[in-house]
């Protein structure tokens, strides 16, 4: 979990990665499972994970991918599993 917090900014995760973290384990490639819910469009949701800070445009089944926008956008005071939201 931590080192992969210590490479995060040089190296970039596969997408395959991100969709079996995210899609299947619903846990970020942090190892995290408790996230802030931000803005969401459609089916689409933009969600902040809670231990790593690394945000992501999430809309199973489709591939999500990281995104950056505003921290004021996110609700810090409930972390949630990706289920309950
Ligand atoms: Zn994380």
């Amino acid at each position: 979990m931590l080192s992969w917090f210590r490479r995060k900014n040089t190296e970039v995760i596969s997408k395959v990665d991100l969709e079996i973290a995210l899609n299947t384990k619903e846990q970020c490639p942090c190892g995290s499972r408790l996230f802030y819910r931000g803005p969401a469009g459609g089916m689409a949701l933009n969600v902040k994970c809670a231990e790593c800070g690394v945000k992501y445009w999430y809309a199973p089944p489709f591939t999500p991918c990281t995104i950056d926008n505003p921290d004021a956008v996110y609700n810090r005071k409930h972390p949630l599993r990706l289920s309950e939201m």
